[in-house]
């Protein structure tokens, strides 16, 4: 197996695909590619292939891929989202509703940085960061969905960016919560640097503390296996 390759739980695995990228393959029935799979998140524009590849070297056919869901719309998440939805699987991506116009190419990826953080309006205003390759029809995801096909609900994260959502699979015990908070050096809150809403982010992260989960995975740095409920929620008092 790929090296790069780590399973969470049943059907699910994460897969890095770049330094400290992470992506994830969830078996839409808790075993196999039989019902098909979900992809989290797909890294950079040039990480497709190497997500393919370690979905093969899983045993899975990648081409059994049903949806593609985004945590945001930010160019490390959503790079190979286009070219996923090209594949022969044809797979329906999704993103948090109010990331979803920067998603499908229709606004400016600045629009979504107003909310309050200073370092981004900074970082909005010399063209950071830039978006990925649009797809146009992409669709959205709202706060308490639950997806039939893999059983995940879609948990609303605003912060990081205003549409940031985090993907729960309550019977797996997994919480997949994207850039809610890090996991570079230890468990941490987002740089105020790439936040949209500091307020934002830090009721995200008391409310992520509140849910059911024994692992919490992130898209950057290794997945908290070990007391993640309890450490998530001494992030969110401290
Ligand atoms: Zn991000």
């Amino acid at each position: 197996m790929d090296n790069r390759t780590e399973q969470l739980a049943d059907g699910v695995w994460r897969v890095e695909v770049g330094f400290y990228v992470n992506t994830f393959a969830v078996a839409n029935d808790g075993r196999g590619d039989a019902d098909g799979l979900t992809i989290v998140d797909t890294g950079l524009a040039h990480h497709g292939s190497r997500l393919v590849r370690s979905i093969r070297l899983l045993g899975l056919d990648p081409r059994a891929t049903t949806e593609v869901l985004l945590t945001h719309w930010h160019r490390d998440h959503a790079g190979s989202a286009a070219k996923l939805a090209r594949s022969s699987a044809r797979p329906r991506v999704a993103a948090g509703r109010a990331d979803l116009a920067v998603v499908r190419g229709q606004a400016r990826a600045r629009d979504t940085l107003t909310a309050g953080g200073t370092g981004a309006r900074l970082a909005a205003r010399i063209g950071l960061p830039a978006p990925a390759e649009p797809v146009p029809d992409a669709v959205p995801l709202d706060d308490g969905q639950r997806l039939a096909t893999s059983g995940i609900e879609v948990v609303s994260t605003p912060g990081h960016t205003p549409g940031h959502c985090a993907f729960l699979l309550p019977d797996r015990g997994v919480l997949l919560a994207g850039d809610a908070v890090f996991n570079v050096w230890r468990l941490a809150r987002g740089s105020r640097l790439a936040c949209a809403d500091v307020a934002a982010r830090d009721a995200t992260i008391h409310a992520l503390a509140g849910r059911d989960f024994d692992v919490l995975a992130l898209a950057h740095g290794p997945a908290v296996t070990h007391a993640a409920k309890d450490r998530l929620a001494r992030l969110a008092g401290a």
